[in-house]
């Protein structure tokens, strides 16, 4: 039984068949960056430079991978839970595998404090895990997503964390190295 087959669409009231598939996300995908410390990451593109490529609540596109049983993969940072939320109470019905397939998505790095979320949602009769804009994104800023705080082992090298970090360095009274 494929766990993503479901019945309409939460893009649109169309109970059978629509073309929310193939135009639900934006046609220009984030380009693919090397962040240092970091690997490879996306960075937000918009129509014309310096503008916002995406607005709060807006999607940002579907990441795609390998739909595996729940409990294949442990403590792999290339696995998302699948969860649907239309069965009650909210379920993980399979995970979703981006170590060998998946397109550009699975490159999101993880934020603390992310700027877009990881959504599963219902589009033209599939489930698919959507990513949406938490907030605007602007031209050239990256986008990231929360996997957990362990992603990148043991001391977290995300933005939010990076700059904490800084703070606390730069309070320390001056001398004291
Ligand atoms: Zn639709
Ligand atoms: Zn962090």
């Amino acid at each position: 039984m494929d766990p993503t087959k479901a019945t309409g669409c939460d893009l649109c009231s169309e109970a059978r068949s629509c073309a929310c598939a193939d135009e639900a996300f934006p046609k220009i995908t984030p380009r693919i960056k090397r962040y240092e410390g970091k690997g490879l990451g996306l960075q937000a593109v918009a129509a014309s430079p310096g503008q916002t490529a995406y607005r709060k609540g807006e999607w940002i596109g579907e990441m795609t991978g390998e739909l595996v049983p729940l409990s294949t993969y442990k403590d792999n940072k290339w696995v998302v839970e699948f969860v649907r939320s239309d069965i009650e109470p909210p379920t993980a019905v399979c995970q979703l595998y981006c170590g060998q397939v998946g397109n550009c998505f699975r490159l999101l790095n993880h934020d603390c404090r992310p700027s877009a979320l990881l959504v599963p949602l219902k589009v033209s009769s599939r489930w698919i895990m959507g990513i949406q804009a938490k907030q605007d994104i602007f031209d050239g800023s990256e986008i990231t997503i929360r996997y957990g705080r362990d992603f990148f082992g043991e001391t977290c090298r995300c933005q939010t964390c990076l700059r904490k970090r800084q703070a606390v360095c730069e309070q320390r009274p001056a001398g004291r190295k």
